[in-house]
């Protein structure tokens, strides 16, 4: 959105980085942006850019070679960047919140060295929780790390893991055993692609947007690791998996950003269209019907925009607060999607050519409602924060009965 910084508080650095971020988004990230969708292929040169901009491990502390920034600074760069090119977006937000800031919360100082280095030098680790019999119900994975003497051996199967087969750090949940076999709740171990000897990567999703990041189906056999890549101990039955889904808060205010960014950049086509565009002797946008549409798209943006900010905020010095991060991914990824589907409509029949970014944001921004807790899942989150209890439908509701 154009807002004037001040409306939103942000700070002048802040401003001064939302025009960076934008002037690389308008220039050579908007124009890759089709043949990155078309080819299917992870755009090395836009990390490149990334890197040179600073716009990728910016929330890293400056100790490890980060900026030391918040999360609304990270937020402002994937903003602007996604209005232009999703899948750039979402590369900037895998490089400042998700595993990394995992890492960086609860690893110890080996390993935040390691992923702090890969990340700074252009990797864009890979989380992996979803299993095709777990998805909303994560807790429910089956993949396991049994405790074999000094070593832990993983085995199971991730699928529609971000950045299979391009990503080289993995951030990986299992259910972990001891040398008894007694379970001892879900840890998440760090393990290097190429390196480490079985973790496959076995297939490619076709996907239907967001083509050039791969979503990938990933094989752990007897993968071998040392202890010392456990960098979420289990720690009792729930802690483990809490604190998972404590940082993955910062995920989730990261992917409702990318929706937000991709809306706000097909509203923009739509504005400045419906100027140009004339029908019946006038511009298109005399008519009452579209003034309304682009009213109602600009207060939606406004108010997703106001969400997203303030989650963000609520994040300082820890992670973002998970009411907040909830409530502004439900809000932003279903309005975004309402918000582009309109934005096609004010181009007609143009704006069902593949010649014309409209389709590929109505396919780029779909994703938003589903990956990282669907709006259904994330509605629960909301309503058990809301009613302070845990409701049947969530696994340990249902444990209770
Ligand atoms: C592009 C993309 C990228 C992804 N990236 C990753 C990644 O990097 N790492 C990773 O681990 N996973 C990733 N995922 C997986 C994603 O997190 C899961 O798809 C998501 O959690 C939903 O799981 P599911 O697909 O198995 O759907 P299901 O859990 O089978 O859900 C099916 C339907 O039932 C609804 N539902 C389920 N439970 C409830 C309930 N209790 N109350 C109400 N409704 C419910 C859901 O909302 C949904 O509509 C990605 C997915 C996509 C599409």
């Amino acid at each position: 959105m154009n807002a004037p910084g001040s409306a939103l508080g942000l700070s002048a650095d802040q401003v001064k980085l939302q025009a960076h971020a934008r002037a690389l988004a308008a220039g050579p990230v908007a124009a890759r942006a089709a043949e990155v969708d078309r080819t299917e292929q992870y755009p090395w040169d836009n990390v490149d850019l990334l890197k040179e901009a600073g716009l990728i491990g910016m929330t890293i502390p400056t100790q490890y070679g980060g900026q030391g920034k918040g999360w609304l600074d990270a937020v402002l760069a994937i903003e602007a960047l996604s209005a232009a090119c999703a899948v750039t977006g979402r590369i900037a937000v895998e490089t400042n919140m998700g595993a990394i800031s995992a890492v960086m919360a609860y690893g110890s100082e080996e390993q935040k060295k390691m992923a702090a280095d890969m990340v700074l030098g252009g990797d864009k680790p890979a989380i992996c929780i979803t299993e095709p019999d777990a998805g909303s119900d994560a807790g429910g994975m089956t993949t396991r790390a049994d405790k074999k003497g000094n070593r832990y051996v993983l085995n199971g199967r991730k699928h529609w893991i971000t950045g299979g087969g391009v990503s080289r750090l993995h951030l990986i949940f299992a259910k972990v055993y001891d040398e008894q076999g007694a379970f001892e709740g879900i840890g998440g171990f760090l393990a290097i692609r190429d390196e480490t000897k079985g973790l496959k990567i076995t297939k490619r999703e076709p996907t239907m947007g967001l083509r050039g990041i791969p979503e990938a189906v990933i094989d752990f056999e007897d993968m071998d690791v040392p202890p010392s890549s456990l960098v979420i101990p289990p720690r009792g039955l729930k802690k483990g998996f809490a604190d998972l889904m404590t940082a993955y808060n910062s995920q989730r205010v990261g992917a409702a950003t990318v929706a937000l960014g991709i809306a706000q950049g097909a509203y923009q086509l739509a504005l400045d269209w419906s100027e140009t565009r004339e029908q019946f002797g006038r511009p298109i946008n005399e008519f009452q019907g579209l003034q309304w549409k682009l009213a109602d798209m600009s207060i939606k943006l406004s108010a997703a925009q106001a969400l997203v900010y303030n989650a963000a905020r609520s994040g300082e010095g820890g992670f973002p607060d998970m009411l907040l991060a909830a409530q502004a991914k439900v809000f932003t990824s279903e309005n975004a999607i309402q918000v582009v589907n309109e934005a096609l409509q004010f181009f007609g029949a143009r704006g069902y050519s593949r010649e014309l970014p409209l389709e590929r944001m109505a396919r780029d921004v779909r994703m938003f409602t589903i990956g990282g807790g669907t709006a259904e899942v994330l509605r629960n989150v909301v309503a058990g924060a809301l009613l302070k209890k845990k409701l049947p439908q969530t696994r340990e509701g249902w444990a209770k009965d």
